[in-house]
């Protein structure tokens, strides 16, 4: 009997940390992926800024407190205007722009992972003349300027990792001409709104504890129902924040939803005629069928995500019953206030609480892109709740 011999050969190996690299274009949004970046994480903002309205200059420094979270050579920022110095640190970096809202930051020497990072942007442009994506969200008024948009506002006035998974603190000095005003978010205990002139855009949005209407909603009289969507944001989307925008169904079926428990409250309509009158109005051809609110594509801001996003916070309450169902929103707020969520772990919550298996409820009026069967049909309620005729009007059906 042979045997074989085996030799082992040693192999030297030699230990150290993985090699430093670039820092990835975007945090990994499926929807967006250069949106935010990779290999490091913001803890704070120090936004100091000079604008002149009259010729729309903006000028100054945003100083970013960060960690490492990667070992780095160069890292992005995302910022669409006109840079004049980086530090990192205390020592000037290079910095390059690439694509449209890329600003590529190269430090002295590389940051090791854990790192904590200072970064001194210095930067003067005029907002109103750069295009990120093909389009400006600074609109000039009269007398000054609005800046406002989902998902992108931030390249057109900081440098940041602008992404809804990248929370930080910021504090915001911004220098103005005599006689004009600044207004931006506040701290969550503070509470505001605030309707924007003709100029700017005509939408309404939920900046944090300082929503911004457009004048058109208030055309013909109060609205009460915008100021419950906006409001209801500042739990459903700014206090919980997405962590993916595909998500963006957890924010707006929430906020539209706010607006038929308000209609329930006032007696405009119960939610559950809301949700008779638009399944009713919208035949099974009809196109909000085709767009399913937990993976909208781009642009996530269509109105399939509130209408049949609305619809399914509804089924939700209708399976497990109201004292579940309230149940669920508050402790959906009270698990991840301040922080981000997802639509996985919103199921998975709604399932704990009632303890039922919702799976196929989920399936059906998140993802599927057809009308979806209802156990118990509904017909058209004999009244149509009034905030749903604008809706209904909208979309050229009429009750
Ligand atoms: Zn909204």
């Amino acid at each position: 009997m042979r045997r074989t011999a085996m030799a082992l050969v040693a192999v030297p190996v030699i230990l150290s940390g993985p090699v430093p690299h670039a820092g990835a274009a975007g945090v990994g949004d499926t929807y967006y992926p250069d949106y935010g970046n990779g290999g490091y994480d913001v803890s704070h903002y120090d936004i100091r800024l000079r604008y002149q309205p009259a010729t729309d200059e903006l000028s100054g420094a945003t100083t970013i407190l960060a960690r490492a979270t990667e070992d780095l050579t160069s890292f992005d920022l995302d910022f669409v205007l006109d840079v004049q110095s980086v530090l990192v640190g205390d020592r000037p970096a290079g910095f390059a722009r690439q694509g449209d809202h890329e600003l590529v930051v190269t430090p002295a020497r590389p940051l090791r992972r854990g790192e904590p990072m200072t970064v001194r942007v210095t930067y003067a442009d005029t907002p109103s003349t750069r295009l990120g994506e093909g389009f400006t969200v600074w609109a000039r008024t009269p007398d000054g300027a609005v800046a406002m948009g989902e998902p992108e506002s931030a390249w057109w006035w900081f440098p940041s990792n602008d992404h809804p998974s990248d929370k930080a603190l910021f504090d915001v000095a911004v220098a103005v001409p005599d006689g004009v005003e600044v207004i931006s978010p506040y701290p969550f205990e503070a509470q505001g709104g605030l309707v924007t002139p003709p100029d700017a855009p005509p939408t309404a949005l939920e900046n944090q504890t300082r929503p911004t209407y457009g004048a058109r909603y208030f055309q013909r009289g109060a609205n009460p129902y915008v100021v419950v969507h906006e409001n209801s944001h500042q739990w459903f989307g700014d206090a919980v924040s997405l962590r993916r925008w595909q998500d963006i169904w957890l924010n707006e079926g929430f906020a539209m939803y706010a607006e038929w428990l308000w209609s329930e409250h006032v007696g405009d309509g119960t939610a559950q005629e809301m949700f008779d009158s638009l399944y009713s109005a919208f035949g099974e051809d009809d196109e909000l069928w085709t767009v399913p609110p937990g993976d909208p594509g781009v642009p996530v801001i269509t109105p399939e995500v509130y209408l049949r996003g609305a619809m399914t916070v509804h089924q939700l309450r209708v399976a497990v019953g109201d004292a579940a169902f309230f149940r669920i929103l508050r402790s959906w707020v009270a698990e991840h206030r301040y922080g981000n969520a997802d639509t996985a772990q919103f199921i998975a919550l709604a399932e704990r609480i009632s303890g039922r298996d919702l799976g196929a409820l989920f399936q059906a009026w998140l993802y599927a892109p057809v009308k979806p069967v209802l156990d118990t049909p509904v017909a058209a309620p004999a009244r149509t709740p009034r905030s749903l005729l604008p809706v209904l009007s909208a979309a050229g059906l009429q009750p």
